[in-house]
């Protein structure tokens, strides 16, 4: 059996924000090695292009490839995963693809235009990026569902062509994921990873052409190869392992709120759960209901590893003091499992998704909800937000002078460029202000 090790803090111990602190860090490990060891990858797959990419598949997946030819896989072969799909499953993501694109159609920014009151036009054009790379993880770190997160909302923007990497470790082709690719209208399928497969999306070979942002999630040689890719490419975020914070007043069943907990806790062993209440009677209960349910769990040593390294069941004064605790923590996941979450979700200021009252357990936002599970982690939520439409598209400034308008720009730009030293600039906004 697993053991577990509960970690129980009180808010009002003066060494709480302390120990509150010590648990939410968390090393990223920049590791220098892998640093090197990818920028060597990405110099290769940038001088010899689709020669370096079959070699380092052969060498990582252990997969020879025939040629470059047999990078891609056919579109043919998307839809017959599609169509060997169990009936269920099929369904289900169909019912989940849905919600994410109902979902999604609603974070569409619009074009629009103002005039001033001399005539100017001003305004702002949304159009979609060209060609954007999703980058999914071989082997049992695939999810299908995070195909259809990733690939409908830069569909729903209207993004061209979505093209997917993904390693096939010993050939094997991850049939699920293909079926959600297909779902998900991905335009076309590599079967590389890795670092290589990352510099290939940013840089192009003769096969694979260069995108102009990079998403999804993957090991340590994906994530340091998106960071240094970043600016040649956009990225989406670098994430870090789940969280989930809970916050409940005591009234509601502790076996579902254990269960919240370990729901993201089995993701890793870096994973985080953390419960605030402000009732010490019902911590105690949620603690037996951990050590009553965690041996049933497929994943329990995980699980134990997680709760015990980065875990704890928090006592507060009351639930005014668990939303600062949450703002402090700026949660990837935040559930408040309590009897008026419209109320106490106006202090909340920092989480990456609000799961609200009692019925809404966090595991279901995951899949099917219909808003992304790709949410800012590592207390980014503090500045930054859910993967979305919005992340597929960009803003031009549009701007369209009057004869009048023009004039009395002019004059101020002359007198704003010559104070900066810029004759050129005084010269040609001169020319519009006579
Ligand atoms: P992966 O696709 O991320 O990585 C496999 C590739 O890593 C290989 O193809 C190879 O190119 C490269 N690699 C492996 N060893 C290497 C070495 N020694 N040198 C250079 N390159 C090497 O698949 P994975 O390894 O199974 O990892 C999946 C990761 O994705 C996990 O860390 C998991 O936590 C993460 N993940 C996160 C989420 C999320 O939502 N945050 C979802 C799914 C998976």
């Amino acid at each position: 059996m697993s053991e577990v090790m509960i970690n129980r803090l009180d808010a009002a111990d003066g060494d709480f924000q302390d120990k509150l602190d010590k648990l939410l860090s968390y090393d990223a490990s920049s590791d220098e090695a892998v640093h090197q060891r990818v920028l060597e990858i990405i110099g290769r797959i940038r001088r010899e292009g689709d020669g370096a990419l079959l070699e380092y598949t052969q060498r990582f997946d252990q997969y020879q490839l025939a040629g470059a030819a047999d990078l891609e896989l056919p579109k043919a072969r998307l839809q017959q995963a599609w169509d060997n799909l169990p009936n269920d499953l099929a369904e289900g993501l169909q019912f989940a693809a849905e919600r994410i694109r109902t979902y999604a159609e609603q974070q569409k920014l619009q074009s629009w235009r103002f005039e001033d009151a001399d005539g100017n036009v001003l305004g702002q054009q949304v159009t979609p990026l060209d060609r954007v790379g999703l980058y999914v993880p071989g082997g049992k770190a695939a999810y299908p569902s995070s195909v259809l997160m990733n690939a409908i909302p830069a569909k729903v923007a209207g993004v061209p062509e979505v093209i997917m990497v993904t390693p096939t470790p010993l050939g094997e082709v991850n049939e699920l994921v293909l079926a959600a690719a297909h779902l998900a209208g991905v335009d076309r399928v590599y079967r590389v990873g890795g670092a290589q497969a990352v510099a290939a999306l940013a840089y192009g070979t003769a096969s694979i052409p260069r995108v102009d942002k990079i998403v999804g999630p993957g090991n340590i040689y994906v994530a340091t190869a998106k960071k240094l890719v970043f600016g040649q490419v956009g990225i989406d975020m670098v994430a870090g392992p789940s969280e989930i914070l809970v916050i409940c007043d005591g009234g509601t069943d502790p076996d579902w709120i254990a269960a919240d907990l370990f729901s993201q806790a089995e993701h890793d062993e870096d994973a985080q759960a953390i419960l605030l209440s402000p009732d010490a009677a019902f911590l105690d209960k949620v603690e037996a209901s951990i050590r009553r349910m965690l041996p049933e769990m497929e994943r329990a040593a995980v699980i134990a590893k997680s709760l015990s390294d980065r875990g704890a069941l928090i006592k507060v004064r009351d639930l005014a003091q668990a939303a600062d605790v949450a703002n402090h923590i700026a949660p990837e996941h935040l559930e408040l499992s309590v009897a008026d979450p419209d109320e106490l979700v106006k202090s909340i200021r920092n989480a990456g998704a609000i799961f609200m009252g009692r019925y809404t357990a966090e595991a279901l936002g995951d899949y099917c909800a219909g808003p992304n599970h790709v949410l800012p982690t590592a207390r980014t939520a503090r500045f930054s937000s859910p993967l979305g439409v919005y992340d597929f598209q960009k803003r031009s400034s549009l701007i369209n002078c009057s004869a009048a308008g023009s004039a009395k720009l002019g004059r101020v730009a002359d007198l704003l460029a010559r104070g900066e030293g810029l004759g050129a600039h005084a010269l040609s906004a001169r020319y519009r202000g006579r």
